[in-house]
């Protein structure tokens, strides 16, 4: 499906391109030097390539009578010749293709276009630097595993089983995306839900994958604005394509058919499209089957690995601690 990003997603896209061709281009030169320095016969292979290659176009531009003969006569040569160069650079540095440009997506060539059409690498970005904005325009900052406390936690059963959560969710990032089901974190508030989700926003976002963190009222709102026209955006198709979206305070909604189409529309597309989803919620179990309708519902409990927080409210325990 074709996304439309605003300019500034696509205008971050194609400096990250031009970023990649530039440094690709440059330690081409780099090893070009490298070579005409150590390896002269190499260099004159390469030039004379290069010199068959403008020939070659010249002939074709200028349609003479035996340009045919020629351009065969001009072909033939450069073969021989690539293969004498590649058996030298061969012999010299291990790679017989050592002078080639070593583009991150050989398929464009950092162009981001394949005849005309967007590239994946050029998807993979625009989903990218649009989930970041979705983060920087988020009220909630993004936490990072390391700041897990397990003292947050009751000592025993419960501090075991949180920290075989976080845990789990280390691996399911640094797995992402072998095995990733969805996930709803259910559970009362303050204990840590939206810290862990958070958590793997960023882990993901630094492993270069698109991963949204949305509030889902706030996100709810945007959709209804664009969807009213209200404002300008195409926030649905990016909810709905992004590698990763998190929803963090399921429930904390007002009661609204249109949010619940929205919600259903965003859960069911993007379990069609085998893309995970994380939620989290105060509701629990039948609280979250009687708020919303069936066929939401029932999509969430049969497709999310659903994970119980249990503990004492976090922020209380914060605030005592700062208190001392
Ligand atoms: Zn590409």
């Amino acid at each position: 499906m074709s996304v439309n990003y605003s300019e500034e997603t696509v205008r971050k896209a194609e400096q990250e391109l031009a970023r990649r061709r530039s440094i690709a281009e440059s330690e081409q030169l780099e090893r070009e030097e490298r070579i005409s320095r150590e390896l002269p016969e190499a260099a004159e292979l390469k030039r004379s390539l290069r010199n068959g290659y403008f020939e070659l176009v010249k002939l074709i531009a200028a349609h003479e009578g035996d340009a045919k003969k020629a351009a065969e006569r001009i072909r033939a040569k450069s073969i021989s010749t690539q293969e004498r160069l590649e058996q030298l650079l061969a012999e010299h540095t291990g790679d017989p293709h050592y002078l080639d440009v070593r583009y991150s997506c050989p398929a464009c060539r950092d162009t981001g276009f394949v005849e005309g059409v967007r590239c994946n690498c050029m998807k993979d970005l625009l989903k990218r630097f649009a989930a970041e904005e979705m983060n920087e325009n988020s009220a909630i900052a993004l936490h990072d595993f390391s700041e897990y406390r397990p003292t947050y936690y009751p000592e025993g059963d419960i501090r075991r089983r949180m920290d075989g959560v976080c845990a789990y969710l280390r691996k399911y990032c640094a797995d992402f995306p072998i095995g990733s089901c969805s996930l709803l974190f259910a559970g009362g508030t303050g204990l840590g839900k939206t810290f862990l989700s958070s958590c793997i926003a960023r882990a993901l976002g630094e492993r270069g994958i698109s991963a949204a963190f949305v509030s889902a009222f706030d996100m709810l709102r945007t959709l209804e604005n664009e969807h009213f026209g209200r404002a300008q955006g195409n926030t649905m198709d990016q909810l709905l394509t992004v590698d990763m979206l998190i929803i963090d305070d399921l429930g904390s909604e007002p009661n609204s058919s249109v949010y619940e189409t929205f919600l259903y529309n965003i859960i069911n597309g993007r379990i069609n499209r085998r893309l995970p989803t994380v939620i989290s919620t105060n509701l629990e179990g039948e609280v979250l089957r009687s708020r919303y309708h069936d066929r939401l519902a029932s999509r969430i409990m049969s497709e999310f690995r659903c994970i119980i927080f249990r503990g004492e409210d976090i922020r209380q325990i914060k605030a005592l601690e700062k208190r001392r």
